[in-house]
């Protein structure tokens, strides 16, 4: 039997097993696909999320596929262009130590889904694609799923991560609130085109070359480190399904320079905004689209499904060794508030052209300030539950490269490191205990938590803080 049996190989499953089985848990993922998806889906990689993988290490390699700097190029109607900056707040000169991604990312789904496919593999964990989970059961011992062909498997515990039409959630009788918007729909596709340049968005109002074309709006962006673009177009007519016929005539629609080689794949898309009110029943965990759907304006679901997932890890791991059980209510209590939250965020920026987006709703799409804080006056550093920030070390690397070599990392300011221990309510999970002083390269680790002589910092495995004391000896 194995510890977990993670259902979904999406993003969501995949960064949910990479970290169970690099903490030493015995993991098995299944997915209903006979093989991975090909689809670019979600490609904006918000900088929390390369943060999060980082730890996994995996964010260089996504970084050295994917794009940070492609600008908007709005096409008019009178053919005059538009270029306007994807991050408009936050260009160069703001370099920030303690941040090491300020902006997000462009990189198509299905290579953040191969890049973390490949982690898995280095963990030993292969993805049993072609195994569709039909129903599941559990008792006070374990969960178990019975696959569509009769056959069952049986483990400890169980995370459906199995997207938004989740069999897990149906099986668990967990409800799934909110509205489908019939008259919100997207064409969706990925394909070689030739006569656009691929340094821009390209993008399109309902006026101009779309006239007559049913579409309100036309989106194609070059996929970094492909041949192929992924094509978005808005309309609002039920009977209108994406093919690859239907989807070459739209593109070649935009002028006759444009041609379409080759579409890859081709899908629809409708306007579900719904959540779960609860993430966990026994021994069965729900992560990502399996819980929360909502617009993909704004770039935030797959990135919520990874931060899920990152919650989830380390908690359940420390209780497959042994941990109190009780730790895992706090994935329920942390992560559904941020479900809701993105289900608004994303409910605003719905239908507003990007560059009309305010800057404080930029950032707040960038995950960076995501607390699970639960006393409202800050002081003057991180506290339980806020991000713990990055900071360059004297040895050339920086905090977050260090925080790797532990489970938990803490941090003692002012010389007291000999003095302080590894704290005694962890629940359990290697610990480095560091003198924050006599490593950090200069004076950005000490403001970024705010420390004076004697604050001792102690850091989740997730990256969040966990304590936040004055005294020198106890945390
Ligand atoms: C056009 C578009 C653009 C988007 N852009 C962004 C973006 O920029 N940024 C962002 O963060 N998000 C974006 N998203 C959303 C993102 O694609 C999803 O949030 C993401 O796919 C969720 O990942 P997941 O792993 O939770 O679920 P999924 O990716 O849906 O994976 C679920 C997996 O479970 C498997 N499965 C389902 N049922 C079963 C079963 N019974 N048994 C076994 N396996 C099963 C499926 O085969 C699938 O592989 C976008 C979505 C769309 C449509």
């Amino acid at each position: 039997m194995d510890d977990v049996i993670v259902v979904g190989a999406g993003p969501t499953g995949l960064t949910a097993a990479v970290d169970l089985a690099r903490r030493g848990v015995s993991v098995r993922v299944l997915d209903g696909l006979d093989g991975p998806h090909r689809g670019s889906r979600g490609k904006g990689m918000q900088p929390r999320t390369l943060e999060l993988l980082d730890q996994l290490g995996v964010a260089d390699r996504l970084v050295s596929l994917g794009v940070f700097d492609l600008p908007f190029r709005h096409h008019r109607a009178d053919g005059t262009v538009r270029d306007t900056p994807r991050n408009p707040d936050l260009d160069a000169a703001t370099a920030d130590p303690t941040t090491p991604w300020r902006t997000s990312m462009l990189i198509p789904q299905w290579r953040t889904e191969q890049v973390l496919r490949e982690r898995l593999a280095e963990e030993g964990v292969e993805v049993s694609f072609g195994t569709r989970v039909a129903s599941l059961s559990q008792d006070e011992e374990g969960v178990e799923v019975v696959l569509d062909d009769g056959s069952r498997l049986r483990s400890a515990w169980l995370i459906g991560a199995d997207g938004g039409s989740s069999t897990v959630r149906r099986q668990l009788g967990v409800g799934f609130l909110g509205e489908t918007h019939e008259e919100v729909r997207l064409l969706l596709g990925d394909a070689e085109i030739d006569g656009l340049d691929r340094d821009h968005w390209h993008q399109w109002a309902a006026d101009g070359p779309l006239a007559g074309t049913g579409a309100v709006f036309f989106a194609l962006c070059p996929l970094p480190a492909t041949t192929t673009w992924q094509i978005q177009i808005a309309h609002t007519d039920p009977e209108r399904h994406a093919t690859p016929e239907l989807l070459t005539e739209l593109v070649e629609s935009l002028g006759p320079r444009v041609h379409v080689r080759r579409v890859e794949v081709a899908s629809d898309w409708r306007l579900n905004v719904r959540m779960v009110d609860k993430y966990q029943v026994g021994r069965v965990f729900l992560a990502g689209d399996a819980a929360h759907v909502h617009s993909p304006a704004g770039g935030m679901g797959m990135n919520t499904g990874i931060g899920d997932a990152i919650n989830l890890g380390w908690k359940l791991a420390a209780v497959v060794h042994g941990a109190d059980p009780a730790l895992l209510d706090s994935y329920t209590a942390e992560r559904l508030p941020v479900a809701a939250h993105v289900l608004g965020l994303s409910g605003e920026l719905t239908g507003r052209q990007f560059w009309s987006r305010t800057s404080e709703q930029l950032r707040d799409t960038r995950g960076l300030g995501i607390t699970y804080r639960t006393v409202s006056d800050a002081g003057s550093g991180p506290v339980a539950g806020d991000r713990a920030p990055d900071a360059p070390l004297v040895d050339g690397s920086t905090l977050f490269v260090r925080r790797r070599a532990a489970d938990w990392t803490v941090l003692a300011f002012g010389g007291v490191v000999d003095g302080v221990d590894a704290p005694s309510d962890l629940p359990g999970g290697s610990v480095q205990v560091l003198d924050a002083d006599a490593l950090a390269a200069d004076g950005t680790l000490r403001e970024a938590y705010g420390a004076d002589d004697g604050t001792v910092v102690v850091i989740r495995p997730d990256g969040y803080v966990w304590s936040r004391s004055a005294a020198a000896v106890s945390v």
